[in-house]
């Protein structure tokens, strides 16, 4: 099945906006293991769009369209796909009595007459009612090409897409599909190793998508049952472990299990609690951990040491000391590590100091980072060197690094 995706809007073409929702519906789509061929991106204007869909219809089976559903003239989406196909136009009777409920809430509002164009509804077509706003949206078949019409406010159309869309494609499917976490190898790298595989994919597919730090892919099979779908994946999972040489990288399954979900659970599991003595990073590995539902089973709380002072103040280590050493030092790390697990009584305790730049800091490199591990079988420090990145891409990057080593000394 190939699809198509049309955003409809002269600001787009100007620059003030970013197409944000061709991206979110092609990962949306790639997830339902449907191809898309082809983004455009048109300005509001009719001649121009009829043009569009006129190419569309010969090569995709969805046609995808963003935008144009709003009360003013330049919103002319569903007024040209009606043409288009030689349908008319009618309104809505829920999405009128919505807009009534809308305009008689508030005596300010002022209805005019162009408003209840976001209620207008191509013949035939099934109506998309909007829970978040007043435009509604319209899917029709015609000449066996679907077409979906979709406001272009995020707000509007990510509801609706998920809500009402995606059930209809995953229905006609019947697809399963499996998420592969990878940390500690770039996204070009894994791609590359994965050529072939990415090349000959038919069912199932294979979508790689990097997120700072990680690389997952999905994989979705389409299958008569269960037992075939799981299968199928496991074929694919397993060529892609062997034929990538991944085993290594590969770290957990699944949309929501991030490195830290991943550590969370762990704990929890092994009945474990964690501290952490932040420098660098001043919090974040901490807020992040905290972010996570039942994190106060594992999490007793923390350090952010930001200074030499507070350094030595909250974590008990010499000032002379730690001014020899450095504050980032395999010594400090050490320390910094040891101190927060003494002072909390936590079964394991993790450092982070460096430096994130722009400038350099006693004297090392912009990107030098030192990870701290205190447990029950001693401390040990690890040097990271994660340069070239500004200074917030290496803060998010040291938490992962260190969320990282807390996971694989967690599975040894
Ligand atoms: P409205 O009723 O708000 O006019 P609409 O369906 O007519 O909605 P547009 O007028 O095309 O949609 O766009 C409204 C707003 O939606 C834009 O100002 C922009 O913020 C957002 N938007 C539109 N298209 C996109 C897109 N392709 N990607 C991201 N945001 C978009
Ligand atoms: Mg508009």
């Amino acid at each position: 099945m190939k699809a198509e995706i049309i955003a409809v809007g002269t600001e787009l073409l100007m620059g003030q906006i970013a197409n944000t929702n061709a991206q979110f519906l092609s990962q949306e789509l790639a997830g339902l293991g449907i191809g898309v061929y082809y983004h455009t991106v048109v300005g509001d204007n009719a001649e121009r769009l009829t043009e569009v869909l006129a190419l569309a219809r010969q090569r995709a089976d969805w046609v995808i369209l963003s935008g144009g559903l709003g009360p003013t003239d330049d919103d002319l989406t569903k007024q040209t796909l009606a043409s288009f196909l030689g349908r008319d136009l009618v309104p809505d009777p829920a999405g009128l009595a919505k807009l009534d409920a809308f305009f008689a809430s508030s005596p300010k509002r002022i209805r005019t007459a162009n408003n209840d164009r976001q209620v207008d509804t191509i013949e035939g077509a099934r109506v998309l009612p909007n829970r978040t706003g007043l435009a509604v949206g319209n899917l029709i078949e015609d000449q066996g090409v679907t077409y979906v019409v979709l406001p272009g406010p995020p707000s509007e159309l990510q509801p609706m897409f998920l809500e009402q869309v995606a059930p209809l494609l995953q229905q006609d499917q019947a697809l399963y599909s499996r998420v592969l976490r990878f940390f500690g190898i770039g996204e070009s790298q894994l791609v590359t190793r994965l050529a072939d595989l990415i090349r000959n994919q038919t069912n199932p597919t294979l979508a790689p998508y990097a997120k700072v730090g990680e690389v997952t892919l999905r994989l979705t099979a389409q299958a008569a049952s269960w037992e075939e779908g799981e299968q199928l994946l496991n074929q694919l999972e397993a060529a892609i472990l062997q034929e990538g040489d991944l085993k290594d990288y590969l770290y957990a399954y699944g949309d929501d299990q991030n490195l830290a979900q991943t550590v969370l659970d762990l704990l929890r599991e092994r009945g474990l609690t964690l501290t952490a003595a932040e420098s660098l990073t001043a919090g974040l590995l901490q807020a992040e951990l905290a972010g996570l539902p039942g994190a106060s089973t594992v999490f007793p709380g923390g350090f952010v040491t930001y200074s030499l002072e507070q350094k030595s103040q909250m974590l008990g280590i010499p000032l002379e000391d730690l001014r020899a050493a450095g504050m980032v030092s395999a010594w400090a790390a050490e320390q910094m590590a040891a101190g927060a697990r003494a002072r909390t009584g936590a079964d394991l305790a993790l450092s982070l100091t460096g430096v994130a730049g722009p400038d350099k800091l006693e004297g090392q490199e912009v990107g030098t980072v030192w990870l701290g591990l205190a447990g029950p079988e001693g401390t040990s420090s690890h040097r990271l060197y994660l340069g070239g990145r500004d200074r917030n891409t290496i803060r998010q990057l040291a938490v992962l690094e260190a969320f990282h080593l807390t996971l694989k000394t967690l599975i040894k």
